[in-house]
């Protein structure tokens, strides 16, 4: 792919390819890492602005403020339910379709997802579509290929790349959810109310720990909630197993799963991303597949989206059979049999002689 305004492309080693290239050095051919120029980027000094002052307060509150019971718990469940906004309302809900929502859950996502200050719906999951259509490309909004910083943060710090992708992405669907229409066109109060005010209130009138509520409750339950879910496109795409395809960069890993309330098994994600699981085994941690498959439980959700096990099986043996030819390649197996040279019994009498 041509290099785009401020990005240039490395095109690593492919020239230097032997005749006959392993599977990982085609691959790296395939996807060339990216180098972002930061020195000719611009910075969205709005997006700067946000992030510096909500780290220094956090920092700030985490270090200097007085922890109360009440207000940890406050917190806590306030850092659940923003969290559950964005992993099962617009990340599987609304980005991918996994499954069906009442409209009672469906508002209680929509102003969870506002409480985590990160976006409207709409925003959010035209980015996150055009992440899955182009995964790793220049088009990709949080390339992975563009290192571990982009994809976590800087690509919301610094000036966007190309954006016609975006354009053209599908997102009706979207924009005729009344839900979603609402809650975009309401993004400006909702999310400062939600996610600042609403605590600092909750925790002040409740138990006259003002200070606290709004330090840690609203705070840093915040910047918490923004690097849990910004570590879905920084280190799912770095740290762990491709247990299902090895062509892109999403990877599998308990560590990231529990950092991103069960986003972390990526790979399987990105080959099956309208599941509504993302581990599929009963001991992988995934609270927001739990709490998607309890609202089931009591009507609040339907139509749970699942890829049939063959297919899982399927993809997993076709890894397991990439490993092992990786394996055989780098074994010296000795000059073929039909290469070995023909020598009469004479002949190997007399070298067997000699030796
Ligand atoms: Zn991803
Ligand atoms: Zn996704």
């Amino acid at each position: 792919m041509a290099p785009r305004n401020n990005a240039e492309i490395e095109h690593g080693s492919d020239e230097n390819l032997a005749a006959h290239p392993s599977p990982l050095a085609e691959k790296q051919a395939a996807n060339p890492r990216i180098i972002v120029n930061y020195s000719k980027m611009q910075l969205q000094w709005i997006n700067v602005g946000f992030f510096s002052v909500t780290t220094l307060l956090a920092i700030y509150g985490a270090f200097f403020v007085t922890f109360r019971r009440e207000t940890l718990l406050c917190m806590s469940i306030l850092y659940a339910a923003t969290m559950l906004g964005i992993t099962a309302g617009y990340h599987r809900l609304w980005s991918h379709r996994a499954y069906e929502a009442t409209a009672p859950l469906r508002s209680f996502l929509a102003l969870a997802g506002a409480g985590a200050f990160q976006g409207s719906i709409l925003w959010w999951c035209r980015h996150h579509r055009v992440h899955h259509r182009w995964t790793d490309t220049d088009r990709d909004p949080y390339s992975a290929q563009k290192g571990l910083f982009w994809s976590h943060i800087g690509w919301l710090l610094f000036t966007k790349q190309e954006t016609s992708s975006r354009v053209h992405i599908y997102s009706h669907d979207l924009e005729q959810d009344p839900v979603v229409a609402w809650q975009h066109r309401n993004y400006v109060w909702l999310a400062p109310t939600i996610s600042l005010a609403l605590p600092t209130l909750l925790a002040g009138l409740g138990w006259g720990d003002w200070q606290g509520g709004f330090f840690h409750a609203a705070i840093l339950r915040m910047t918490l909630t923004h690097h849990a879910t910004f570590c879905v496109n920084s280190l799912a795409h770095y740290l762990g197993e491709a247990n299902y395809d090895d062509e892109r960069t999403p990877r599998d890993h308990i560590v990231t799963a529990v950092i991103t309330f069960g986003e972390g098994y990526h790979n399987f994600h990105h080959e099956f991303p309208r599941d509504y699981r993302n581990a599929i085994r009963w001991w992988q941690f995934d609270p927001t597949k739990w709490f998607i498959w309890s609202c089931s439980r009591v009507g609040l959700v339907h139509g749970l989206r699942r890829f049939p096990e063959n297919e899982l099986h399927k993809a997993r043996v076709l890894m397991a059979t990439k490993r092992l030819e990786e394996e055989k390649r780098r074994i010296n197996w000795g000059q073929p049999v039909h290469e070995l040279p023909h020598i009469t019994w004479d002949e190997c009498r007399r070298r067997n002689h000699y030796r």
